[in-house]
């Protein structure tokens, strides 16, 4: 079958494969996916240039949609012919933190490699326990997220990843509440989702900061109140504190870039919440003032929005079955496998929220 390989640090060592196989039968709990919409995420170019310091050769992609194929022998969470959303956590399930409801946490998920399928003789790691840009994966019962069959498959791919980053930041990390201000800096695909979210929950104040023009119709058509262009000699920090009367209650940095998050801690009104949301190469160390933080600010690290995937991939896809939450009008492209270098170039350009691709043509 076909597969996106990637053979080093650089997008010049990724290329596509027409021989690659699936190398086990599956255990009991595992299950086989057809992967029929796979989106190109940030997380996705960190990867393939090594800033998550993944072995290779690998196949990237994480935030998929499919139709199960097959199941093992005591699968009991989906079924043949179910449309599936895929969950990145690949948890146990039986752990401490599994048991008190914090997959995210689970320590087998987290640092968990395996190598699924081969090319020849050679074995290929999958990216973030999923590995989606090839035509089938498997993954563990629990990674597998029934949706109804109505739902498109580009748009529910989107909730594997950056739908619940952005949305999760909102609901299960910060917990905004009804009247509070945020600000959003980076409105791409994750940063228009923390915005959608806020406006979801009726904070009444929602700022978003880019450095592309033409992102501030997209950012007001999903509930921005207010855009600001982080033009090069602007002082955001101040142009927020403005905007706000002092200071916000929740600041989301979106882009992964740690002096903007310095920054975000200082657009943070006291008690307020600093939500790092963006992920920068993770040997990156983030300098801010010991003062910005000191009134009663949290700094909080999210991980795929503080998921748990099975509550939180319904509720999103319930809320977009009743026309509460934007996903089809996130998707600026959908492209064949080879479609991944210019998804990595637009998302580059940041002109275009979401490439999805389509492992089957
Ligand atoms: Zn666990
Ligand atoms: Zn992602």
């Amino acid at each position: 079958m076909q597969g996106l390989i990637c053979e080093g640090t650089t997008e010049d060592s990724v290329r596509l494969s027409d021989d690659i196989r699936l190398v086990d039968d599956l255990s009991p709990r595992q299950v086989r996916v057809e992967i029929h919409a796979a989106g190109v995420c940030g997380s996705d170019m960190s990867c393939i240039h090594g800033k998550y310091y993944m072995p290779t050769p690998l196949i990237p992609g994480h935030e998929a949609a499919g139709k199960v194929v097959e199941v093992g022998s005591a699968v009991t969470y989906c079924e043949v012919g179910d449309h599936v959303i895929l969950s990145t956590f690949g948890n146990c399930g039986h752990c401490s933190d599994c048991e008190v409801g914090d997959p995210g946490n689970c320590a087998v998920g987290m640092g968990g490699l395996s190598q699924p399928y081969a090319e020849g003789d050679q074995p290929l790691y999958n990216f973030a326990n999923i590995g989606a840009f090839v035509q089938e994966t498997i993954v563990a019962e629990n990674q597998c997220i029934p949706i109804p069959k109505e739902m498109p498959l580009t748009s529910a791919a989107l909730i594997g990843c950056g739908v619940m980053t952005g949305t999760g930041a909102v609901f299960n990390r910060a917990q905004v509440q009804l009247g509070d201000t945020c600000v959003v800096i980076g409105a791409g695909g994750v940063g228009l989702n923390v915005i959608q979210a806020a406006k979801l929950v009726g904070a009444r104040q929602i700022i978003a900061i880019d450095r592309i023009p033409e992102k501030a119709k997209l950012a007001t058509e999903f509930g921005a109140t207010d855009f600001i262009l982080a033009e090069d000699d602007l002082d955001m920090v101040n142009a927020v504190k403005q905007l706000s009367g002092g200071g916000v209650h929740h600041a989301f940095e979106v882009v992964g870039h740690t002096g903007l998050l310095a920054d975000a801690i200082n657009m943070t009104r006291a008690g307020g919440n600093v939500c790092a949301v963006g992920v920068p190469d993770l040997t990156a160390t983030v300098t801010y003032n010991f003062q910005s933080l000191h009134q009663n600010k949290n700094l909080m690290g999210i991980r795929a929005g503080g998921a748990k995937p099975r509550k939180d991939f319904r509720t999103l896809t319930d809320l977009y079955m009743n026309g509460q939450l934007k996903l089809d009008e996130m998707i600026s492209n959908t492209a064949g496998l080879d479609g991944l270098i210019g998804a990595l170039d637009a998302m580059r350009a940041g002109t275009e929220a979401r490439t999805v691709l389509l492992p089957q043509g």
